[in-house]
């Protein structure tokens, strides 16, 4: 690739201005053109339900570039412009204004965009789901001392809005499908200290239980109606039923999607000039052995410096371990690895689980490390990715023993 060559970047979201940011670090000098559906520059999602969405940072905190940064590389940033067409035999993205726009190298980071709820009624006004700076706005304005709020699904959405809302006075319901919160992420071993933890915290908790309707009156809802009959009134209703992967413009071109768009390890698509990054890339992991679709935080963040590298002819391999973190009530939390419920063989808890200060790790039959969490224990996760990624049986008593020095395992 030389300075006369075009990149062009569809998605301007984390993964997307990551992109750009890594096309110029390793040197391409040519045009980058960043097309971006939100009418703001690129930002961070995790604080549109933290810090953002508590009103204790500013947007600003959360730009991944200032509108000068995309000035001075010559990035090419075009907010509010939704990209409807992709030709790949022509090499030209269509744009939804009617323009046209061609490149050498594509990369798809369109993200993905909130499940809606398949219930009669929740169409209504007062129904949110989060995901952009208005959702978060939208759903702040809810929140306040004597106001009810219920929350459909107790995943990281539902939990993070649940803690923001009971700080902010608010009554809150999380209606929850599964017998407890996060327990497909976690297991139940670990769940249970996020089921407790928001029960401790005033969270009307409604598990196994699922909804009819949402109620409405005159176009507003005004309420739920759950399984079992019983009604739930509410001021709002938070939607965090999971997440879908935007591969409709990938589909559309006859590129290879399955649960996402299918990449290699270096994170190019079935076609040769076209990369995907972040929440709809499903990659080969070289270092787990298997593919993989993360909808993180880490993986828009990381993915994009080695899809930019391999599409200027590198040989990088993408193989980060997933991590995410959150922030509940007075409970930090990240996780870093792959063992969902299901496939693990036991947990090793080092520090005290009920003063929810500890570092949980998910082993497997032969005692090696898939993942870990720590929560409210802090710098151990690089000293944790290594004990991941070296592979070898870990004995788990001393393991479990916060005084033996992670470097001695
Ligand atoms: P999620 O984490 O997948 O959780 C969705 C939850 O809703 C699951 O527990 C699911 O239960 C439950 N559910 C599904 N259908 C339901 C229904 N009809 N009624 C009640 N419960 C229902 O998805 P999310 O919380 O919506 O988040 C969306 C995406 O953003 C995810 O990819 C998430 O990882 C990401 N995110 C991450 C963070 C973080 O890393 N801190 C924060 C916010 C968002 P089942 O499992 O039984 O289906």
């Amino acid at each position: 690739m030389d300075g006369t060559q075009q990149v062009v970047i569809i998605g301007g979201g984390l993964a997307g201005a990551k992109t750009a940011e890594a096309l110029r670090d390793h040197g391409f000098t040519g045009t980058v053109t960043l097309i971006a559906a939100e009418a703001h520059l690129p930002y961070e999602r995790p604080p549109m339900s933290k810090s953002f969405l508590i009103g204790a940072s500013p947007f600003d905190d959360a730009l991944v570039h200032t509108a000068e940064w995309y000035r001075e590389k010559e990035i090419d940033l075009r907010t509010g412009t939704r990209a409807i067409a992709l030709d790949t035999g022509r090499h030209r993205v269509g744009l939804e204004d009617g323009d046209e726009v061609a490149y050498d190298k594509l990369v798809l980071a369109t993200g993905s965009t909130p499940r809606r709820l398949p219930v009669p009624g929740a169409e209504a006004s007062g129904v949110h789901y989060l995901r952009t700076r208005e959702d978060s706005d939208a759903i702040r304005s809810t929140f306040g001392p004597g106001r009810r709020l219920v929350v459909i699904g107790g995943g990281w959405i539902g939990l993070e809005v649940a803690a923001a809302a009971r700080g902010a006075g608010t009554e809150v319901c999380v209606v929850e499908a599964a017998d407890l919160p996060l327990s497909a992420a976690l297991g139940p071993e670990l769940a249970v200290v996020f089921a407790d933890l928001h029960r401790a915290n005033g969270v009307d908790l409604r598990l196994s239980t699922r909804l009819n309707a949402v109620l409405t009156d005159g176009g507003r809802a005004v309420g739920v109606e759950l399984d079992g009959g019983e009604r739930i009134d509410a001021d709002g209703i938070v939607v965090g039923i999971g997440a879908v992967p935007q591969t409709g413009l990938a589909e559309a071109a006859g590129l290879a999607v399955d649960d996402g768009v299918l990449v290699d390890a270096s994170l190019r698509t079935s076609d040769p000039d076209v990369y995907a990054v972040g929440d709809i890339a499903n990659h080969d992991h070289p270092a787990l052995g298997r593919r993989m679709r993360v909808e993180h935080w880490a993986a828009a963040l990381n993915q994009p410096s080695v899809a930019a590298a391999a599409l200027l002819g590198g040989a990088e391999r993408y193989t980060e371990l997933p991590y995410f973190y959150s922030d509940q009530y007075d409970l930090g939390m990240e996780y870093i690895g792959h063992s969902p419920e299901g496939s693990y063989d036991r947990i090793v808890v080092r520090g005290a689980l009920a003063a929810q200060k500890f570092v949980a790790f998910w082993l497997d039959r032969d005692n090696r490390i898939k993942a870990a969490m720590n929560v409210n224990v802090w710098d151990v996760v690089d000293q944790i990715k290594h004990l991941i990624g070296d592979g070898r049986p870990i004995d788990p008593e001393r393991l479990a023993d916060p005084g033996v020095p992670y470097a001695e395992l």
